[in-house]
């Protein structure tokens, strides 16, 4: 399957349905959200820590790392309170750039727990 925003292949376990949308976990947390969809400098960001990866450990930066802290904790919370417990600014959009690259990592993920969706660790 393929995502209608970004044409990104979803895998069918994954389909998320939004208004008739067929949509990627990415794009459906942000359709969920007021921000725009597919945030090019997350995607970008994350492809170039890839890229330069090479297999070895994950550079996590410390928002990133305290996220997860948050996310272990918790064991998953809805994303605006995992905005409010960052605090100090943090605004939706901050989460949804630093949440891709954790996605991409494989180290986080949202999840559809009824009709809502939660951050998780992977
Ligand atoms: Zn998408």
């Amino acid at each position: 399957m393929q995502c209608d925003n970004c044409k990104a292949t979803v895998p069918a376990g994954e389909v998320n349905d939004h208004l008739g949308r067929i949509l990627c976990e990415d794009c459906y947390m942000d359709a969920l959200s007021p921000v725009r969809t597919c945030d090019p400098w997350a995607v970008h960001s994350a492809k170039t820590f890839e890229a330069g990866m090479g297999g070895g450990q994950a550079a996590v930066t410390d928002l990133q790392q305290k996220i997860l802290g948050i996310l272990k904790e918790t064991g998953g919370l809805e994303r605006h309170e995992l905005v409010l417990r960052l605090g100090g600014g943090f605004t939706d959009a901050d989460l949804t750039r630093e949440f891709a690259p954790l996605r991409h990592m494989e180290k986080a993920r949202a999840e559809k727990r009824g009709d809502k969706v939660f951050l998780r660790l992977w």
